[in-house]
């Protein structure tokens, strides 16, 4: 069990590598659902698109790649949603397996994205900065209207969603937090939008100047963090397919874990730990 969690991270901390294929499962279909009150899943089997349903409209949360763009569209006409209800799009983090859609999508609806200033240029440019000369991670560009701040909120038809800006993962690594209802009691969902190294230089020559004190800074911050239901990019950092697969039993909805999240935070910051050691230990090994 334990090893199956460390492989798993294993393989979601390998992603947005340089020149690695995406795994079959970012791509790969999963049927749309609701997942408590009024928040519903569109992505992949691997990977996150959220919509949260308002009395004004959607608001989408992430894309996926752009090639599943047709997919996260025909799941939220299955919900019963029509596209042109779809009045705001935001974005976890500029890395094009959650980014890479949103182009299509904003064009497909007219909505308008909303996006932090650190991902701004990311998302406008179409690149993962540091590693421009990878055109393996491009994502199409996609104009940002509004620039949403740390603590800054997004709101429609009376739902609102808080920002917590996380840089590390990206520069502008935006998690949002929305209270939802079950059962007649309030919860706090917290959307991730990861901590992980994956493809990122921290020394000697930093993906991004002041990258590792920013992880530090995400890593102490993500720890006050007390998430009812924890909402992330991947689905092997929450155990989506398991959690769906219980949503039909009676009793509490499955996705109410308090304290899931602060698992993967400390498994994460230890990759994080290890990673910079790593790095340090490569870019002190002289060369000959
Ligand atoms: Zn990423």
């Amino acid at each position: 069990m334990k090893i199956a969690f460390a492989a798993s991270l294993l393989v979601a901390f390998g992603v947005a590598g340089p020149a690695t294929a995406a795994p079959a499962a970012w791509t790969q279909p999963m049927a749309p659902f609701q997942v408590i009150d009024n928040v519903y899943y569109v992505g992949s089997a691997g990977i996150a698109a959220w919509i949260i349903k308002t009395p004004a409209g959607l608001i989408l949360l992430d894309a996926g790649m752009p090639e599943y763009v047709p997919t996260v569209e025909a799941n939220i006409r299955t919900l019963g949603f029509k596209l042109s209800d779809v009045k705001i799009l935001l974005n976890s983090h500029a890395h094009f397996d959650h980014s890479g859609g949103l182009a299509r999508i904003k064009a497909d609806t007219g909505a308008k994205l909303i996006a932090s200033e650190g991902d701004r240029l990311a998302l406008e440019r179409g690149v993962y900065p540091g590693w421009e000369q990878d055109h393996s991670l491009d994502a199409p560009p996609v104009k940002v209207d509004r620039v949403v701040a740390d603590g800054g909120t997004v709101a429609l038809g009376g739902v609102k969603l808080t920002a917590m800006i996380t840089p590390g993962h990206s520069a502008g690594c935006t998690n949002y937090l929305l209270t939802v209802r079950d059962q007649g009691a309030a919860h706090t969902v917290f959307f991730f939008c990861s901590a992980s190294v994956a493809a990122n230089r921290l020394v000697p020559n930093p993906q991004y100047p002041g990258i590792v004190a920013d992880y530090r800074r995400t890593f102490a911050r993500l720890k006050t963090v007390r998430a009812d239901v924890f909402l992330a990019p991947h689905a092997e950092f929450y155990d989506l397919a398991g959690k769906r697969g219980r949503l039909r039993n009676p009793g509490p909805n499955p996705f109410i874990v308090p304290g899931e999240m602060q698992k993967l935070v400390a498994a994460m910051e230890q990759g994080f730990v290890k990673a910079l050691a790593e790095q340090t230990t490569r870019s002190n090994t002289p060369k000959h």
